[in-house]
């Protein structure tokens, strides 16, 4: 009896969650009688197509009804959330579910950027590559950089190469192309430290405003940790504003 034909799947990041032990992070064949779909042959392997955002065959990206002949190797990519793939076909547009980032030392007004804006964004002045690269690992964040060399490197699992130079059009690419447009959340996490602010009545913090602060602003939030005070003032529109450019 002829072999029937085989193609090569690889599924790559926390797809693997969806697959048994022996079939995680490495390459492994599954039958394809006659002309079979990519959708069809992920979601054989057990792997919901919902969660896939990204297949390439033979180094060329596909769309789910691409059919397979047999032979071709087929490498399969969760919601994106790492690789600049751009240049490629994005099987749904979505933006990524839990955005967490750290940032390289060269990116700490981004960074401030990113947690007015809400985003949870670590970052410290003296982390070389290595320790960056195993916060993302560990942590699951993705690095944000200028430097291509890091995202090269074959561990890092995400990434995302920043273009532009000054940080405001930073913060706007990176909202843009990570698609972070509807989890943007202002006033929610300080700026300085990353810790997620809480409310605070007027009063806990009158003696530690401005007086033309005092004047003007009812809504006040503190930041548990470094104590901080925060009120929707100019940063905050400010930022609102190059938002709002994004937005637009
Ligand atoms: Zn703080």
């Amino acid at each position: 009896m002829a072999a029937r034909p085989t193609v090569e799947l690889r599924f790559y990041e926390e797809l693997n969650d969806f697959l048994p032990e022996e079939r995680r992070k490495r390459a492994f064949a599954v039958e394809v009688d006659r002309a079979r779909s990519v959708k069809d042959a992920i979601e054989s392997a057990g792997v919901p197509h919902t969660e896939v955002d990204l297949v390439i065959v033979d180094g060329r990206s596909v769309d789910f009804a691409h059919l397979l002949r047999g032979g071709e190797r087929v490498a399969v990519y969760p919601m994106f959330e790492a690789l600049d793939i751009a240049p490629l076909v994005r099987l749904r547009p979505r933006p990524m579910r839990d955005p967490r980032f750290v940032a390289d030392t060269h990116l700490g007004k981004l960074a401030r950027h990113l947690r007015m804006a809400g985003f949870d964004t670590l970052y410290g002045t003296d982390w070389d590559d290595d320790r960056i690269v195993a916060i993302s690992l560990g942590e699951r964040r993705t690095i944000l950089t200028r430097d291509r060399g890091m995202l090269r490197r074959r561990e890092v699992e995400r990434g995302y190469c920043v273009r532009a130079v000054e940080s405001e059009a930073q913060l706007g690419e990176v909202v843009a192309a990570l698609q972070l447009e509807g989890l943007i959340a202002p006033f929610t996490r300080c700026r300085e430290c990353n810790t997620p602010l809480e409310d605070v009545p007027r009063e806990a913090v009158l003696d530690r405003l401005p007086p033309r602060v005092r004047e003007l602003y009812d809504r006040f939030k503190r930041c548990p940790t470094c104590r901080r005070v925060y009120w929707e003032g100019s940063h905050f529109r400010r930022m609102e504003g190059v938002l709002e450019r994004v937005r637009g």
